[in-house]
């Protein structure tokens, strides 16, 4: 038998009178369902182990229990489509029309000819959504019957690109929700719009723009949110007939909140079908969803394309882009993809991002031009200005800068951002006009800042897999499990001498931003040698660098601490106080160096070779030594201006001034960062531009095998 089959009270949906009317609902009988395939969290682990009698015993429950105050009709089973007991996902119904579900899965992708023949004899208007665009049914769409909106969910099974489609055929305001939990993969199975506007639903089921959106339409007094609990006996997966909710499980909490609102609970276990991830709801499908009395198609959903071109496969950029659209709540499409056959040549792409907003959409596009992408010519924009009405503070929606080099359209010109930095602005100004990177403090009244992310663009430099299969944005544990990482370490501390002995050849720039562990684990002397050397070009640190060093230089201590003997020395731990008061009686280190009080170590080869440093000043700081910069704004000018133009910059074990360094470094500068700390370094070279290297190790030690080798390369044995 095929088609649907009649049971008593069904009357033809063209003349069916809602007012009147009992409901009907759609139900097809379990007599072949079982889990046959894992599409859920659900049916893992529940293969073939659900049985058909139970199923079929709760199923009759469920069916009687509806029987009472609605009709049903029966839709026949078919077979290898277990699934089709779940008539909920067989489409949407609203009114006279029906939208044909199109699912995700191949497993379930065969009950829609089915469905679709079964629907045309009931006399629906049927729409049917372009191929390859999910979308399942009532599973992921629920009508508020009071509001007269449409609740639709995306995320896991239903494309986001089909609610614009339902709210132009079924003129409804659909509102999109994304939901996070596999378990609650469809919108049925965590939310639940309840007769008089009330709104049954498992809050952590959807991220937090939805969560938003849902305190934003139902007020707190009508939200009944569930605990996970409940939420896992899928209390939200109800079928609500008026006042009375039919579900699976409930506790007695979530009753009494229930029934305290006026609703009658009628709970029917349904256990063989959560094995497969659905219950009540899931089962059911309302024939006769009346069409809101005042509607009109209205779809916030928005969709923008986008173009990607690079080494888009083997550097993993397509993949990022893809990633981070969906975890920053939008879907995407491939609409053309290029591939470059060669390993040299590059691909390239045109995607479709869609988002259910304008403030999503936009913050996507801003990772999206982050990553390098650039809009089609057609959708070309000029960057948006707004003016800055209070000194110092920035229109809200300003641009963030980043580490790479940034472009913005003005007049149909694009202009290249000047001082490029992270967490920075940007402002437009002049005739011919200019854009540069600034920080809030130095916004004034007037000023033109770009908002938002039309008109914008990233220059990111090709990231190829030969780069990537090097060394750069890899992390080299020294201790890793069980790997000779030790050799790992050699291997890039040959390569960053390498660079280091170039850049000194070329009169480059190196600056080197050291934390006062380089003295403690005896670092001292070798970073003194680079100094020497004339591989060190600037040095940024903070008060410990200095006074440690200078501790050493003195007292031969650091921290109180013989470095050579490795023992406390008696009264030792005043060593430090003594070596600031020093200094601060000479008046600066370079006059300490001048007064030969100053006779070794980093600073005193600094002040010697007239390499210019900068010590940025904290709470924790004794003294300070005179150096010391305690006006913070004025040390960070400091830093930025020692930073221009560097080539590589060495950030060993100060993971403070580390971070202030990398925020303060445009792309393209090569940063190598050392610490013990995996996090850290995780963090200081995690800057998804190819020139970062990670080295996992002891400064000491590093320091003693990068002299070592850049030693070897001089043709020398020991320090001059
Ligand atoms: P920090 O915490 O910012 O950085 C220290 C880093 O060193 C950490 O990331 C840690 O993982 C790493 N580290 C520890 N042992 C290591 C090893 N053996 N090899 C490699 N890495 C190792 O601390 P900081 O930069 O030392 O100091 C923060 C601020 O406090 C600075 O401004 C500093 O001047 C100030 N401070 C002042 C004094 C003083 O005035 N006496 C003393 C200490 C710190």
């Amino acid at each position: 038998m095929c088609g649907f089959r009649r049971i008593a009270g069904a009357g033809s949906l063209l003349y069916f009178d809602y007012m009147s009317a009992r409901p009907r609902f759609l139900m097809c009988p379990p007599d072949l369902f079982d889990v046959d395939y894992v599409i859920n969290p659900w049916m893992e682990g529940n293969v073939n182990k659900s049985s058909r009698e139970l199923a079929a015993s709760q199923w009759e429950t469920l069916n009687k229990s509806l029987a009472k105050c609605a009709d049903v009709t029966l839709i026949d089973p078919r077979p290898g489509l277990p699934d089709m007991v779940f008539t909920a996902n067989a489409g949407l119904v609203v009114g006279e029309k029906f939208v044909l579900s199109r699912f995700l899965h191949q497993e379930r992708q065969g009950e829609e000819p089915v469905c679709e023949k079964g629907v045309k004899q009931q006399g629906f208007e049927i729409f049917e959504l372009p191929p390859d665009l999910p979308f399942e049914g009532a599973g992921d769409a629920l009508l508020d019957r009071q509001n007269g909106w449409l609740w639709a969910g995306y995320g896991f099974r239903s494309e986001l690109d089909s609610h614009p489609y339902i709210a132009k055929w079924l003129k409804l305001e659909v509102i999109s929700l994304r939901l996070i939990d596999p378990r609650f993969y469809h919108l049925d199975t965590g939310f639940c719009p309840l007769e008089g506007g009330w709104l049954l639903y498992y809050p952590q089921a959807f991220d937090a723009y939805s969560n938003r959106v849902i305190e934003q339409r139902v007020s707190q007094e009508k939200r009944i949110a569930v605990s996970e609990a409940d939420a896992a006996h899928f209390a939200c997966n109800a079928v609500t007939i008026g006042k009375r909710i039919i579900v699976n499980q409930i506790s007695a909490e979530l009753r009494g909140r229930l029934e305290g609102a006026g609703f009658e609970v009628v709970e029917t276990p349904l256990g063989e079908f959560m094995k497969s991830g659905g219950a009540a709801k899931c089962l059911t499908l309302c024939l006769t969803e009346p069409e809101p009395a005042k509607s009109k198609a209205l779809s916030t959903v928005r969709s923008r394309e986008l173009k990607l071109e690079g080494h888009l496969l083997d550097s993993g950029l397509l993949d990022r882009a893809l990633e981070l659209t969906v975890q920053s709540g939008g879907s995407f499409q491939i609409l053309h993809f290029n591939l470059g056959k060669q390993r040299q040549s590059t691909s390239n792409a045109d995607i479709k991002i869609s988002a259910p907003s304008d403030e999503v959409l936009d913050k996507i596009m801003g990772q999206m031009i982050e990553l390098g992408a650039v809009v089609g010519p057609k959708q070309e924009n000029d960057a948006e200005l707004k003016t800055v009405t209070q000194p110092g503070v920035a229109p809200d929606d300003f641009l963030s800068t980043t580490i790479y080099p940034t472009e913005v359209r003005v007049g149909g010109e694009w202009l290249r951002v000047q001082n490029q930095r992270m967490d920075g602005v940007v402002v437009v100004e002049g005739k011919p006009p200019a854009a540069r990177c600034t920080l809030f403090r130095y916004l004034k009244t007037g000023d033109k800042v770009v908002v938002g992310s039309k008109g914008v663009r990233t220059v990111r430099k090709t990231e190829s897999r030969d780069v990537r299969g090097t060394q750069a944005g890899h992390e080299f544990s020294f201790m890793g499990a069980g790997v000779s990482s030790e050799r790992r370490v050699e291997l890039v501390v040959d390569q960053i001498s390498w660079e280091m002995h170039r850049i000194r050849e070329q009169n480059g720039k190196i600056v080197v931003v050291p934390g006062p562990v380089v003295i403690h684990t005896g670092g001292a002397e070798e970073l003194a040698w680079l100094v020497r050397a004339g591989y060190v070009q600037a040095l940024l640190g903070g008060n410990a660098i200095g006074v440690h060093d200078i501790e050493q230089s003195m007292m031969g201590t650091s921290l109180g601490v013989d470095l050579k003997a490795g023992t406390s020395v008696e009264g030792g731990h005043r060593h430090h106080l003594r070596a600031i008061n020093a200094i601060r009686g000479c008046g600066s280190i370079a006059k300490a160096v001048e007064q030969g009080v100053l006779t070794s170590g980093i600073f005193y080869e600094c002040v010697r070779k007239g390499v210019p440093f900068s010590l940025a000043g904290s709470i924790r700081d004794d003294g300070p030594l005179p150096d010391t910069q305690m006006d913070l704004i004025k040390a960070q000018e400091d830093y930025a201006r020692l930073l221009k133009d560097a080539d590589l910059i060495l950030m060993l074990s100060s993971m403070l001034h580390s971070i202030g360094v990398g925020n303060m470094t445009p792309a393209g500068v090569k940063l190598v960062c050392v610490d013990i700390n995996p996090a850290v370094v995780t963090k200081l070279s995690d800057r998804g531009s190819v020139e970062s290297v990670g080295v996992v190790t002891d400064v000491g030690l590093f320091l003693n095998l990068l002299t070592q080798q850049l030693k070897k390369m001089e043709g020398r044995n020991a320090i001059a």
